[in-house]
């Protein structure tokens, strides 16, 4: 493993800097410092910015609209966007740009990449992720959502559930079972459908905040036409297992960046409540140091793996455990130093439900209140559960016998 970049990647971040000199506002201190409406309006016109100057879809081909750069290039990117606490784009871009963008880039038809490359990067087509159903999450290949082809279409018949921000979308990629008769991974085909076809009904569902991020997602006869197909009919899981990598891509480089942010938060409240000299408080904080350090090194190897072969590998489950079983203990840490304080809500909620709350955010009772209530509650589940994660470890790194799948 070598922790250094190689001389180009830096001159990409030089560049990368200057441009951030030049367009974040004067006096920024991230994105964590707005308040809703004003982060909202941030990020629209920011994403804008990125995408007029090349640099959404950075690594994607030139001739649809992309920036034509290197992966280390867009990871370098993700890195200095990170630490000058900006979003890369708006919360839909996780499954939109990064998941659908970077599958259509690597699946789709000529047409397909034609058309619908141009207009993720404008903002025009917004997709969510439609894998989950009530009776297939971690088992994803039981799901049961029904693509039967009529003449040049299919008729979709069935539901999707934790459907993350469906309401702000217009397209939907599901995941659906297109032949009933062969075993459960070969009948599935990856689909796109818009949301405003008749027959489909999004429906918000309220969370432990009160606030509505996922939705469940219903399909009573809803027709697309034939071609709304990415990869082989009966032929989607490859290309569904491919997108969760991309979920998980530049993660690597930028968690580090993310927690430590969230660290020095920590270590900044330890201080502010007079806890900082507390031997008990003080031995937690410094395991979270060593967490965020150990974080930091487990991110390079991935990379290095991401980098050489463009594919990441099992191994990305040891990060993806690692910092979601962190997190817990680190909000349940900052929930110990507010100690009764933190019973009584203060100040801005966080902008995102995943991870820590945005660097820049105000030391508010809020912010920690949501990201422990909810957003590291969920880190062990999203993304593939810890369970699930400790299995891949076991059996793909450490060569322990399979789990027995119950007939
Ligand atoms: C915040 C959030 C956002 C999400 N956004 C989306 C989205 O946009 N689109 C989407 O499609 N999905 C989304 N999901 C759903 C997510 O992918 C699933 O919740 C996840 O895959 C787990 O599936 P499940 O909830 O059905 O739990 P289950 O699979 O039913 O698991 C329940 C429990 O059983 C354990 N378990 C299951 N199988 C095994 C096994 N073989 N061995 C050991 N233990 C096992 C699990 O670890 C878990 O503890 C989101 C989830 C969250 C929390």
């Amino acid at each position: 493993m070598n922790l250094n970049y190689p001389a180009e990647a830096e001159a990409f971040r030089a560049e990368v800097r200057s441009f951030l000199a030049q367009h974040l506002p004067d006096g920024w201190t991230g994105i964590g410092a707005l308040d809703r409406d004003d982060a909202e309006e941030f990020t629209i016109r920011w994403r804008r910015t990125l995408s007029d100057n090349g640099l959404l879809g950075l690594s994607w081909p030139k001739e649809y609209g992309g920036g034509g750069r290197t992966k280390l290039e867009q990871v370098v990117l993700a890195e200095e966007l990170a630490r000058a606490c900006v979003p890369f784009g708006r919360l839909t871009d996780t499954t939109s740009v990064k998941m659908m963008g970077n599958t259509l880039v690597r699946w789709g038809t000529e047409e397909q990449k034609q058309h619908f490359i141009p207009r993720i990067l404008s903002g025009d087509d917004i997709f969510v992720q439609g894998y989950s159903e009530p009776n297939a999450g971690s088992d994803l290949a039981a799901l049961s959502l029904r693509a039967d082809r009529d003449g040049d279409e299919w008729v979709l018949n069935g539901q999707k559930i934790w459907t993350s921000r469906a309401y702000e979308g217009n397209w939907i990629f599901v995941l659906a079972r297109t032949n009933p008769d062969v075993a459960k991974h070969h009948g599935i085909s990856f689909l796109l459908c818009p949301l405003e076809t008749p027959g489909v009904e999004v429906r918000p569902i309220r969370m432990l905040t009160g606030e509505s991020d996922f939705c469940e997602v219903f399909f009573t006869d809803a027709r697309i036409p034939i071609g709304n197909v990415v990869g082989e009919v009966d032929g989607g899981w490859k290309v569904a297992m491919s997108l969760l990598g991309h979920e998980r891509g530049e993660e690597a480089a930028i968690n580090p960046i993310l927690f430590r942010a969230e660290l020095d938060r920590l270590l900044q409240l330890a201080r502010d409540r007079g806890r900082d000299r507390d031997p008990v408080i003080r031995d937690r904080l410094a395991w979270c140091y060593t967490k965020v350090e150990t974080l930091r090194f487990l991110g390079y190897r991935i990379l290095t793996q991401y980098l050489r072969s463009g594919e990441l590998g099992p191994e990305a489950s040891i990060s993806k455990l690692f910092w979601s079983e962190y997190h817990q203990r680190a909000v349940d840490l900052a929930m110990q130093i507010l100690g009764a304080a933190g019973m009584v809500r203060e100040g801005p909620r966080p902008l995102r439900y995943f991870r820590p709350d945005e660097p820049g955010a105000p030391n508010s009772t809020n912010s920690w209140i949501d990201v422990m209530l909810l957003n590291a509650r969920a880190g062990t589940v999203y993304a593939g559960t810890s369970q699930v994660q400790r299995t891949i470890i076991g059996e793909q790194i450490l060569g322990l016998p399979k789990e027995p799948v119950p007939s």
